[in-house]
């Protein structure tokens, strides 16, 4: 936790992400769901038994960035979220999550929405 802390403390806006690379094939993924607008792949790191991230194809660093015309994109990954959550079979509930800058966790600016599952969320913790 104390690397996560540090790394979302380090990253700055910019659109060479390892999520630009992961779009651009630049890198292997375990990609769970792709379409013309966007990409669900297994994090790298889980914080929970199932923890997926869906990411817009288009570069949007984060969500303070997002453009009112930006709405379709990012409503988007709210419904590809959900379907995959229920392809997985995720019944008993899941939590999304998209962090915002340094102080909010983000560590890559590439928005995304976190998908996660299998323990009892204790929110915030
Ligand atoms: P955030 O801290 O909200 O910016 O989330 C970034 C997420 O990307 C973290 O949960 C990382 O574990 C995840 N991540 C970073 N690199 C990779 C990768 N190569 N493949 C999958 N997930 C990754």
């Amino acid at each position: 936790m104390a690397d996560e802390i540090t790394k979302a403390q380090v990253a700055r806006p910019g659109s060479d992400t390892i999520f630009r690379k992961m779009i651009h094939k630049e890198i292997p993924t375990k990609i769970i769901y792709k379409d013309d607008q966007c990409f669900a792949f297994l994090d790298i790191s889980p914080q929970a038994p199932t923890h997926f991230l869906v990411i817009p194809k288009k570069h949007i660093s984060q969500i303070s960035a997002a453009a009112d015309d930006n709405e379709s994109p990012l409503g988007h990954l709210m419904i590809v979220g959900k379907k995959c959550a229920a392809h997985l079979g995720l019944k008993k509930g899941y939590q999304m999550v998209v962090n915002e800058s340094s102080d909010g966790g983000q560590s890559v600016y590439h928005v995304h929405l976190h998908v996660l599952e299998g323990r009892q969320m204790n929110w915030p913790g």
